[in-house]
């Protein structure tokens, strides 16, 4: 057996359906009595029903979550802790409140709760990223992972089948690169298999009947073994590319990682054979790339960039964007190979 460091993650997580009516014993338990409930202007019906959960230890809410995290934002955030004397915050939503949170406590230290309401995982990673003018600069803290994560399946039963679809492909995302990470241990690759299963059997049922009490257990379970890996392996060409393309285009998260997965897979390919045979496992087919894009068209997911905005002309700085910093990858990054397969991806093309 090969030598391996597993980091093992302080997080506590509470999984379940109906499980969001322990926050108030999971507040406690952190000794917290003033917490400020975080969402975005879309979810303060549900954070509403958080707050009134809470009762007496509800100091406010702050509904203005939004996409990157603006510096911004944050500070109008941290001001709203500083007035209402919270001790605690909890981000009711998805990635872009949990990032909120995380900001937050990166400036004041009081300890945050997550209810995730997506399958993008930030929950359950020490990556803080923030954007300030136009530039997105991305940090690892371990004070930032929330204390702890409370996995409500009813909270997704909302998450319109769309989002569903491309929220879940992003999570595959961080499963398929732990698959090939350079950290990888043993535990990682358990986890990451064991999510691209859940995710590639519960996505279809979701996008048939969003409101599948099973699937979208299925589908949460697999997104949380996924942050897991995102948050305890490195990440590579993937996160990468999808990075650049986010901060230079301002192009949607989750839809960014859907269309660009599938042709970053078919570039890794010839030098991760033991990772392709896993998602092969989970997604049955000729090669896993094909899979992918072929799953991302029948679950009517997006597969072109220049359906999500991206211009043609973006393609060249984006490659040269790509390869400019040196960073792991199974099979070395060459510019006109990344290139080639943006070019493909523009267009929706197959990998
Ligand atoms: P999001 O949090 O922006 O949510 C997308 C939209 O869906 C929002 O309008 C939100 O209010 C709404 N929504 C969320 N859950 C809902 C539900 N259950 N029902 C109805 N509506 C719901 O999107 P996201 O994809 O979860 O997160 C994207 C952001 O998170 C990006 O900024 C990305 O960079 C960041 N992110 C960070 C990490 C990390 O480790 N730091 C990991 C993944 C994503």
């Amino acid at each position: 057996m090969k030598e391996f460091v597993h980091r093992g993650q302080i997080t506590k997580v509470v999984f379940g359906s109906g499980t969001r009516r322990r926050i108030p014993e999971e507040v406690d338990a952190l000794g917290c009595r003033r917490v400020l409930v975080l969402c975005t202007p879309d979810q303060v019906d549900q954070a509403a029903e958080i707050r009134d959960l809470l009762g007496a230890a509800a100091a406010g809410t702050f509904a203005g979550a939004v996409p990157h995290t603006p510096v911004e934002v944050t500070q109008e955030a941290v001001a709203r802790a500083g007035s209402v004397g919270a001790d605690s915050v909890l981000a009711v939503g998805g990635g872009s409140t949990i990032g909120l949170g995380k900001a937050i406590t990166a400036r004041t230290g009081l300890p945050q709760l997550a209810l995730p309401t997506t399958y993008a995982g930030s929950e359950m990673t020490p990556i803080l990223g923030e954007t300030e003018g136009r530039i997105k600069t991305t940090r690892r803290l371990a004070e930032v992972l929330p204390r702890t994560v409370v996995y409500d399946v009813e909270l997704t039963r909302t998450l319109p089948a769309p989002v569903s679809v491309v929220s879940g492909i992003n999570a595959m995302a961080h499963a398929v690169e732990a698959l090939y990470a350079q950290d990888q241990d043993p535990v990682a690759l358990l986890m990451a298999g064991e999510s691209l299963d859940a995710l590639a059997r519960s996505l279809p049922l979701i996008a048939r009947r969003p409101d599948d009490a099973e699937a979208r257990a299925d589908a949460l379970y697999g997104a949380w073994l996924a942050g897991t890996c995102l948050g305890t392996v490195g990440m590579a060409l993937h996160h990468k590319v999808c990075h650049v393309l986010g901060g230079a285009f301002g192009l949607p998260h989750a839809e960014t990682h859907t269309v660009v997965l599938p042709h970053v897979i078919a570039y890794n390919a010839p030098a991760a054979g033991e990772a392709m045979a896993r998602i092969t496992r989970a997604l049955p087919g000729d090669d896993p790339a094909n899979a992918l894009f072929d799953l991302a068209g029948r679950l009517g997911a997006p597969r072109a960039l220049r359906d999500l905005g991206m211009p043609a002309s973006g393609i060249e700085r984006a490659a040269e964007l790509v390869v400019r910093d040196g960073y792991w990858n199974p099979r070395p990054v060459d510019r006109s190979a990344v290139h080639a397969f943006l070019t493909r991806a523009w267009a929706g093309e197959r990998p």
